[in-house]
């Protein structure tokens, strides 16, 4: 591991146009956990400076699904559109520096003049850039770019992309500020304004998507140009589909939400998305305390990680088998369950847990426990507990009704005992049966059956189901 030197920050920093974005939650995630890893602190800012695409309904998702995933942040969210003043305040610095100048070219002007450099495959310069600024006027409308470096490199030394190199030549002059005009102030530009935050949040790591690679050549500019140390960039690949191409609809959930909503937990996401892009030695399946311990820098790979559903299922089915009954039964119940049902639920959830990959299976599975009685029974199911079969489950019932032990070891037992008693295979004995105690919905093993249901319930259920086969 590289030394890092505390104090360690860290932010999340999303743009609320839309829901959170699974790559998103991961990037949170890395946040996050390298913060806790080094004791340091995991923050958030907000960038709603696009007042037209930013809405409070997409912030709401953010932090609804930031909360749900687990990703406390240790101090009040930043707003980066409440800031403008203090952007403002820092083009202000880079101009008595004299590392940004006020741009007088008229809107028409500077696209006729973007035209030629890019007929020359040059890039744009601005004929302000080398102006005396005493012949402008503030009080016109004019942009304030940033006048980059006039030669040389600017070089990145990527914590996952290794060292990147940009010549600044290639480079245009960034607007820093908008439509400037001395009495309004001006509208300050993105670069700009991540550079200020990160800085004054005392940010010390950038871990954000590689679609921002070519920001940090610009952002490495104008802490150089301030005097400020740049923080550790780690630029990680973005999340492909099962297919390997860019991650879209058609590939699936894409919302944090939507895994919410088809039954994976908090800390399966967290497990899985840890893994999405980072890695550990061969570990898959490790807790929080683990991913802390654990995550470093050094573990980005420098591929495009690829959305795997089966592989997501099955550490989803893992923290399903290891999570507390009672708050499984929370989550499959629209409101949380007490007294019987509650107990009910509690009991058939412990037997079948081990067989579900998410909660929404799990609720389908547990269903048969909480169906009230009389059941309905499918035709099917009424199919099934006729003639003979039903004879059956009479003799069944009578034999259940003086059974002792009531755990699943005995009655699979005992059932097993039952078949032979009556000369038949199982699968002669099994359906109707089933069919009797579950009317026919999902359910497990018979004797898991009986269990979740009790002794009571399930001879209950049996009478009822005789009342069919007369
Ligand atoms: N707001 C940017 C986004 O949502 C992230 C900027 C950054 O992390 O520096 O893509």
């Amino acid at each position: 591991m590289s030394a890092v030197s505390a104090p360690v920050v860290t932010r999340f920093a999303p743009s609320p146009t839309g829901y959170l974005h699974i790559g998103g939650a991961r990037t949170a995630l890395f946040n996050f956990l390298f913060a806790r890893r080094h004791g340091g602190r995991f923050l958030i800012r907000v960038e709603d400076t696009d007042r037209e695409r930013s809405t409070q309904a997409a912030v709401d998702a953010i932090f609804e699904g930031l909360d749900w995933l687990g990703l406390a942040t240790d101090e009040p969210p930043v707003f980066q559109f409440a800031r403008a003043d203090r952007h403002r305040e820092v083009v202000d610095d880079l101009l008595a520096r004299g590392a940004a100048y006020r741009d007088y070219t008229s809107a028409e002007d500077t696209g006729r003049l973007r035209d030629e450099a890019k007929a020359q495959r040059r890039a744009f310069v601005s004929p302000w850039r080398d102006r005396d600024p005493a012949e402008g006027d503030p009080a016109q409308p004019h942009v304030v770019r940033f006048r980059r470096p006039a030669e040389g490199e600017v070089v990145v030394d990527d914590a996952v992309q290794g060292r990147v190199t940009w010549n600044v030549a290639d480079l245009d002059d960034l607007v820093l500020l908008r439509t400037a005009k001395e009495s309004e102030g001006g509208a300050p530009t993105y670069n700009l304004a991540v550079v200020a935050d990160d800085h004054d949040m005392g940010v010390t790591h950038v871990i954000r998507g590689d679609d921002h690679l070519n920001n940090a050549a610009r952002q490495s500019l104008i802490y150089d140009a301030l005097d400020w140390p740049r923080p550790t960039f780690a630029h990680v690949p973005l999340i492909h589909g099962p297919d390997g191409a860019k991650l879209s609809k058609r590939h699936g959930a894409q919302a944090v939400h939507e895994y919410a909503d088809l039954g994976y937990l908090p800390e399966a996401m967290r497990n899985y998305l840890a893994r999405l892009g980072w890695s550990h030695g061969d570990a898959e399946l490790f807790d929080d305390a683990q991913a802390i311990q654990w995550f470093d820098l050094e573990g980005l790979g420098k591929a495009a990680s690829r959305l795997d559903f089966d592989k997501l299922a099955h550490v989803n089915a893992h923290w399903l088998r290891l999570a507390d009954d009672g708050r499984l039964a929370d989550l499959i119940s629209d409101t949380p369950p007490t007294g019987s049902e509650r107990e009910a639920l509690m009991r058939v959830i412990g037997l079948i847990k081990d067989r579900a990959k998410t909660l929404v299976e799990l609720k389908a599975q547990a269903a048969f426990a909480l169906a009230p009685r009389p059941l309905t029974l499918d035709d099917k199911a009424r199919a099934q507990i006729t003639g003979e079969a039903g004879e059956r489950i009479a003799r069944l019932r009578d034999r259940l009704a003086a059974f002792e032990t009531w755990t699943v070891e005995a009655l699979e037992a005992d059932l097993k005992a039952f078949a032979e008693a009556e000369g038949v295979g199982f699968g002669k004995i099994g359906p109707p049966v089933r069919a009797a105690l579950t009317g026919g919905l999902p359910s497990p093993d018979i004797a898991r059956i009986l269990v979740s249901l009790g002794r009571e319930q399930s001879l209950g259920r049996l009478d009822d189901a005789l009342q069919h086969t007369k």
